[in-house]
């Protein structure tokens, strides 16, 4: 933003003594050309394959998670009735290459996302049926997987789908998961939802809106899962998904759901301290402090400009290769944010604390901690809210 490169100052008290003026604020293009030309038609970009690990000892193979019988309202709070989900034989569904693994354990979280496919007006449940049917076959056929990667579908028309097969059963049981393929490392601890259409520019429909607000709340039920642990997809990796607009719902999510459960969340509650997604098109502050942190790491060249621009997108794919992302697109996301913001203490030098100095004037903070851990990162570059937790899957999760 054109300030004169200069060293970060903390007070005696920790305080930032910040020289740099606030630059503008980010903005980010409805469609960002580079990152959606990527996406397949009918749903997100794959991760790329992994090798297979090693089974581990919480592991349960083979099909003894057999459906169990639809879950009724028996105990179920008055606002949590059970949606009626379609089993994968009522949508058609092929069978798997072999069975799902099922893992004795309680998912923690789940993650939405969206399909990035069309925003189709046909909100029948023949063409519900037709979109699980799509992409199962494209998570078999195209990506290798052994099912749907997901473990519930969501049409527009407010259809709910069972994804991966087994996966209602397992909910309907609340003890097991089945290991999905929606996120490499969410696989096991987060349930996958996508929901259909592109939701980067529009939000989703009523129908769907609300479909997915009674699965989660029951989800959650089922697995005791508190409403606060919602999340989207680019959370944890290097993606638009779920698009900017229905990411940018998910603290209301979290409200809604939190209603129907009978509880109530605090705005701090429902909002996350996250990672924001940049990419090609963006500029203003966040991008510019992205750029100091990429030239800290050796990878971004020249002066930083608060443009995300060819020379950026470059330098966000060389630092995603060099650090093995399984997103390596030139989208920074959740994925590769964390190994960007590297710590950062009072009395530093040099383009990290720069962009520390950077982000301060931005938010107008007049005090930055000694220590510039992920949580204060996520602060200076987010809106607030609960810290984004960031345990993984366990070992032996085949992630296909
Ligand atoms: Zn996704």
């Amino acid at each position: 933003m054109g300030d004169p490169e200069g060293r970060l100052r903390w007070s005696r008290r920790g305080a930032l003594a910040v020289g740099a003026a606030a630059g503008a604020g980010l903005v980010v293009p409805g469609l960002a050309g580079r990152a959606h030309a990527t996406e397949p038609p009918t749903t997100e970009p794959a991760p790329r394959p992994r090798p297979a690990r090693v089974p581990g000892p919480e592991s349960v193979p083979g099909p003894e998670g057999m459906p169990g019988p639809a879950a009724g309202a028996g105990g179920l709070s008055e606002a949590v009735r059970a949606p009626y989900i379609a089993r994968c034989f009522e949508w058609g569904a092929r069978k798997p290459k072999f069975p799902p693994k099922i893992w004795d354990r309680r998912p923690i979280r789940i993650l939405v996302h969206h399909t990035a496919g069309a925003n189709t007006t046909d909100y029948s449940v023949g063409a519900a049926h037709r979109l699980a049917r799509g992409i199962q076959a494209y998570h078999m056929d195209s990506n290798g997987w052994l099912d749907s990667g997901q473990h519930f579908t969501i049409s527009r028309g407010g259809h709910i789908m069972e994804g991966r097969l087994y996966s209602l059963g397992e909910l309907n049981g609340g003890r097991r998961v089945v290991e999905g393929a929606h996120s490499p490392g969410q696989n096991v601890i987060a349930i996958g939802i996508e929901n259909e259409g592109t939701y980067i520019g529009v939000e989703p429909t009523p129908a769907l809106w609300n479909s997915l607000r009674a699965t989660c709340a029951y989800i959650c039920l089922k697995y005791g899962i508190a409403p606060t642990e919602l999340y989207g997809h680019r959370d944890y990796r290097n993606t638009i998904c779920p698009g900017d607009r229905l990411y940018g719902m998910l603290p209301r999510l979290r409200s809604e759901v939190a209603g129907l459960l009978g509880r109530r969340l605090s705005r701090t509650e429902a909002g996350k301290a996250s990672w924001p997604l940049l990419r090609e098109g963006a500029s203003g502050a966040l991008v510019e402090a992205a750029q100091y942190l990429l030239r800290d790491a050796g990878t971004l060249r020249g002066k930083p400009d608060g443009r995300y621009d060819d020379r950026t997108v470059t330098a966000v794919t060389e630092f995603q290769t060099a650090h093995r992302a399984d997103d390596v697109n030139g989208i920074l996301g959740g994925e590769s944010w964390p190994e960007l913001a590297r710590t950062v203490r009072a009395g530093t030098e040099g383009d990290a604390a720069r962009a520390v100095e950077v982000l301060a004037a931005y938010r107008k903070v007049e005090s930055v901690p000694d220590v510039v851990d992920h949580p204060v990162w996520q602060r200076l570059l987010g809106t607030g809210g609960s810290p984004v937790p960031v345990a993984e899957d366990p070992p032996g999760v085949l992630d296909r």
